[in-house]
């Protein structure tokens, strides 16, 4: 059967997959991810990732990294460990790369065997075999920039043929892949799959930290145990309603897109 190359995510399709916790549920069964971000130089950034994090049901977050006083001063519920995420203890899922410095980060995620998610800075660097070997579903969140750098093109090929690039990426990595711009893409992990199509979002998105709160939603939608084509899309979408329900015609903050994450849950159940 002819598959389409690309396909609207409807609003039914994330009211469906959007989970309730069980009456007998608790915070461990609800998962736990690992928000692997920020540096001396962009403390920001794991706020911001935390941020999303606490937002996307997991059952709780685990901040590994040098922004800890940071990030307990806003988010006094967050677990923070000061080592490698290898040697923090288990979680479900990790999310890594936001305003993240060099270090031990980046490989100690790839060699575990859990869902793990990457953005910024750590796509720049990123090996394509590594992540080809890994057991554990891998989820790509390039902007253009960083697709280009992941394929090895420039930027304007990139804009060129969106679809087409999304696409080379997810097979090229064997990954869920979610290109963020002006219409954000969700491919794979399968080649034949459908890529989808983000109907949500507004431009007042285009603001600095905006992506680290996409980053740390998906990956706690990961942990709370979505499949990563799920995880992407789902992120995406709730990431955009926020948005607008934050901005509402006028210019937004990132932290309002992480503060608006509640409502635009309810607007879709
Ligand atoms: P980043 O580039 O990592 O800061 O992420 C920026 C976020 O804003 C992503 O979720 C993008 O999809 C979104 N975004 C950027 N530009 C636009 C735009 N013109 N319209 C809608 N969303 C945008
Ligand atoms: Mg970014």
């Amino acid at each position: 059967p002819d598959v389409p190359e690309a396909e609207a995510l409807q609003h039914a399709d994330v009211a469906r997959l959007l989970p309730v916790p069980a009456g007998e549920s608790d915070k461990y069964r609800r998962g736990l991810v690992g928000v692997v971000a920020g540096s001396a130089k962009y403390p920001g950034a794991a706020v911001l990732a935390v941020a999303g994090a606490l937002r996307g049901g997991a059952g709780g977050v685990r901040y590994v990294g040098p922004g800890g006083p940071a990030v307990l001063a806003r988010f006094p519920e967050t677990l923070v460990s000061e080592g490698t995420p290898a040697e923090a203890g288990r979680v479900q899922a990790w999310a890594v790369g936001p305003g993240l410095a060099e270090g031990p980060g980046l490989d100690d995620v790839l060699a575990s065997d859990v869902p793990v998610l990457i953005d910024a800075d750590a796509l720049r660097t990123l090996d394509a075999a590594a992540v080809r070997a890994r057991t554990a579903p891998t989820v790509l969140t390039p902007h253009a920039g960083e697709a280009a750098a992941l394929l090895g093109a420039e930027r304007a090929e990139v804009e060129a043929g969106r679809l087409a690039a999304v696409r080379e990426i997810a097979a090229r990595y064997g990954a869920t892949v979610l290109l963020k711009g002006s219409t954000t893409l969700v491919a794979g992990p399968a080649p034949d799959v459908p890529v989808r199509v983000n109907p949500t979002g507004t431009s007042w998105l285009a603001t600095a930290g905006s992506g680290d709160v996409l980053s740390g939603l998906t990956g706690s939608l990961l942990a709370a145990g979505f499949a990563p084509r799920d995880a992407a899309s789902v992120g995406a979408y709730l990431h955009g309603l926020a948005a607008r329900l934050a901005a509402d015609g006028a210019p937004l903050a990132a932290h309002d897109v992480a503060d608006h994450l509640p409502a635009a849950w309810r607007n879709v159940t």
